[in-house]
């Protein structure tokens, strides 16, 4: 059959991790369509790709819905929700294939690709848990999926796994681990430290929204006992978590860091930064669905320091590729902070390991191989 129209259907404009999934998974489908539910810098990105993209005139609406939404929050914005499922049925109708890229996106997916008889595919980047969604939200999903979908992509086996335990049916499940196209950094550490005017000495860095589940806490309580070392933090509240800020440029205060700890906000330049320090720390408290940061900074030839929580097991190989630290454990992870800053030659081979595996693991070209082929047979589904 000819290549199939894609919907490529996403609720946010922000660009965070399920963000830059997408914006890679879409580079074969120039010329097909995206629909946001919100403007924001995704739609240059998509745009970028070739994608038509339109932006909801709905989607305002919406923003009142949280994660942790209750059933009666959730009741003010129906009407919201009402029109953009008319949109995304409107749009589908032009396409052979829906591809939801959030939680939210594909609820109202669903519903509207029920409607129009169109297949649709939820990529889930999250971990359907207790931690991350009420319960409501957890059985609407898994019971949309199991009625709605033609499948689910998921990065990882802990992503599957939490699904599956929630209801969700393992048919439907196709592991497709994020795929991160990175070309090494020319300049030596040293270099990028100057030009960007990052401290000297020991140097640790976080790269990640600010979130509580991403225990960026974690880290600044570990600074504590690591005296000498900095850390830069990279990214921004951008989903609403600008009190966890507040709380961790308070925290910095109240322990005195302050001489220690920047704040660099969003960054465009992550591969960069990380190949600047001496380790990249990934603390989440809550198991992680994938963690694009724990790839970037193998790639980066860069030792990496990550909770044993989600899949960060998985990907470096149960700590054959990294230092796993329990999650929300301060004092481990300031011990395993001391321990990389020695650099003996486990460190070293490690670091050697992490990257090789990084690439023979986690290309793009595999993830678009898996996706491409997954829409093609949903396609075929429809016809
Ligand atoms: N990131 C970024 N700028 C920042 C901080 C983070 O571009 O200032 C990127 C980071 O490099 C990674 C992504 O955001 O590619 C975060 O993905 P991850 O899977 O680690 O977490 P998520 O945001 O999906 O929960």
């Amino acid at each position: 059959m000819s290549s199939p129209r894609v919907l490529f259907v996403c609720h946010t404009g922000s660009i965070s991790g399920a963000e830059l999934v997408l914006i890679d998974l879409v580079r074969p489908w120039a010329g097909q369509s995206a629909l946001l539910f919100e403007d924001g810098p995704l739609h240059a990105a998509l745009s970028a790709c070739g994608l038509n993209v339109a932006i909801s005139r709905w989607g305002n609406g919406l923003n009142d819905v949280r994660r942790d939404s209750s059933f009666a929050k959730v009741v003010p914005v129906v009407s919201a929700m009402y029109g953009i499922v008319a949109e995304v049925a409107r749009f589908a109708r032009r396409h052979d294939v829906v591809y939801a890229n959030s939680q939210k996106a594909f609820v109202l997916s669903a519903i509207a690709a029920k409607l129009v008889r169109r297949p649709l595919i939820w990529h889930l980047h999250d971990i359907i848990s207790p931690a991350h969604f009420g319960s409501m939200q957890r059985r609407v999903q898994v019971l949309l999926a199991n009625h709605c979908t033609a499948r689910v992509v998921v990065p990882s086996k802990a992503a599957a796994d939490a699904f599956i335990a929630e209801g969700g049916r393992k048919d439907l499940v196709a592991i497709v681990p994020n795929g991160l196209d990175i070309a090494p950094e020319a300049q030596s550490p040293a270099e990028i430290r100057r030009e960007l005017n990052l401290p000297q000495g020991a140097l640790v860095g976080v790269f990640s929204r600010l979130a509580e589940w991403k225990g960026q806490h974690v880290v600044l309580e570990a600074l504590a006992n690591t005296p000498g070392v900095s850390c830069i933090i990279a990214g921004s509240a951008l989903f609403g978590e600008e009190a966890y800020e507040q709380r961790l440029r308070q925290m910095v205060r109240d322990l005195a860091l302050g001489e220690r700890v920047h704040f660099l906000g969003q960054r465009s330049d992550v591969p960069r930064l990380m190949r600047a320090v001496d380790a990249v720390i990934h603390p989440s408290i809550d198991p992680e669905p994938f963690g694009r940061t724990l790839v970037e900074a193998m790639l980066a030839d860069v030792p990496v320091i990550a909770t044993d929580a989600g899949a960060a097991s998985d990907i470096l190989e149960g700590g054959r590729a990294g230092t796993l630290v329990p999650p929300g454990d301060a004092v481990a992870l300031a011990q395993a902070i001391a321990g990389v800053m020695l650099r003996s030659p486990e460190h070293v081979k490690q670091i050697e390991y992490a990257a090789a595996r990084a690439r023979s693991h986690y290309g793009v070209a595999q993830m678009l191989d898996a996706t491409s082929r997954l829409i093609r047979q949903a396609a075929g589904e429809k016809a």
